[in-house]
């Protein structure tokens, strides 16, 4: 099991009061010291362009290293942020990710900027923004390791992800908030692929104040059974702390129990995984969050020092209707 970490993902700025700023990889490698697991650095690779081009446009590219170079904090839209050390942590990142899909471990990326966000050339889809992303290294990844699946439990939809694997015969299975309810907006049921990448995408919306029973329905019921069928032989895993209770962007409900449980099933496929920090605002839940993972990693977990949650009838109820028009339009390509 290896922890990715380098100082350079906190040269990553966002400007005051932003909530994805350098502070929480403080906190989420406070959890890791607690779990007495080492740190990894990514080296420097060679071939960083090369892969991140089979998941971005070069002009996008090339526009993300001019704002880099300018020397100053520079606002891309009215949520994300560019400054002059945000090339070398989003290029770092992707460093991080081709490393540990060649180890072939296991492994928790602790990096920014988050990425699932972004899209080819930037915003994906009908979002207003990026989201806090500049390159989508959980696309990257998955461009890169042979027989990938990509599992994106971070609260909001991986809307860039979708977007760069689409057409591709790549698994994407993303669980996220109700996009009538929170940003980006996408990530409905009906949206499951295009041409070869028909039936490998995979959106399960969940509505609001969903507990941890709720979430582990959701796997057991599509996620797990999908995942076994595919069969990937590397699993990205796009991780956000934000579908947590105490998380102040988002609304759904979970403890890290739901996490825990998310993970184990994960882990229960016997294929490398690789975790990459994505979202999760919260500092105490980055910490004990991150915390939980490495042990789960390192086959020393224990049960997190929270009462797990329970679904309010309303969402339960909401929660089977929604389940019933996944598998009525996933069923056309896996046994559900
Ligand atoms: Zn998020």
């Amino acid at each position: 099991m290896r922890v990715y970490y380098d100082d350079v993902f906190k040269g990553h700025e966002t400007g005051p009061g932003h909530p994805e700023n350098p502070r929480r990889l403080d906190y989420a490698l406070e959890g890791i010291r607690d779990a007495g697991a080492p740190l990894v650095a990514p080296r420097a690779r060679d071939d960083v362009l090369q892969h991140l081009e089979a998941a971005h446009g070069r002009d996008y590219i090339r526009y993300i290293e001019d704002l880099c170079s300018l020397g100053n904090l520079t606002e891309l839209d009215g949520d994300t942020w560019v400054s002059p050390g945000t090339c070398n942590a989003a290029f770092t990142a992707v460093s991080a990710i081709l490393d540990a899909l060649d180890s072939r471990e296991h492994a928790y990326i602790l990096a920014r900027p988050p990425g699932h966000h972004a899209g080819r050339s930037g915003r994906a889809l009908t979002a207003p923004t990026q989201g806090f992303c500049i390159f989508n290294t959980a696309a990257v990844g998955a461009l890169y390791g042979e027989g990938a699946a990509v599992v994106d439990i971070d609260v909001h939809h991986g809307n860039g992800t979708q977007e760069i694997l689409y057409d591709r015969d790549v698994l994407y299975i993303s669980t996220h908030q109700d996009p009538l309810t929170l940003y980006p907006g996408t990530g409905f049921p009906d949206e499951v692929g295009r041409g070869r990448g028909e039936g490998f995408n995979v959106n399960v919306p969940m509505p609001p104040g969903l507990g941890d029973d709720g979430f582990k329905k959701i796997f057991d019921e599509v996620v797990m059974p999908i995942l076994r069928q595919y069969g990937p032989r590397v699993l990205i895993v796009s991780l956000g702390w934000d579908a947590h209770k105490e998380d102040p962007l988002a609304d759904m409900g979970f403890t890290l129990n739901g996490y825990r449980y998310a993970i184990r099933s994960l882990l229960s496929l016997n294929v490398p995984a690789v975790f990459l920090l994505e979202g999760g605002y919260n500092y105490a839940v980055l910490k004990e969050g991150s915390k939980m993972l490495a042990m789960e990693l390192a086959g020393l977990g224990r049960a997190p020092p929270e009462e797990p949650s329970a679904s309010d009838h309303s969402a339960w109820g909401r929660l089977t209707k929604i389940l019933a028009e996944v598998r009525s339009i996933q069923s056309r390509y896996w046994r559900l």
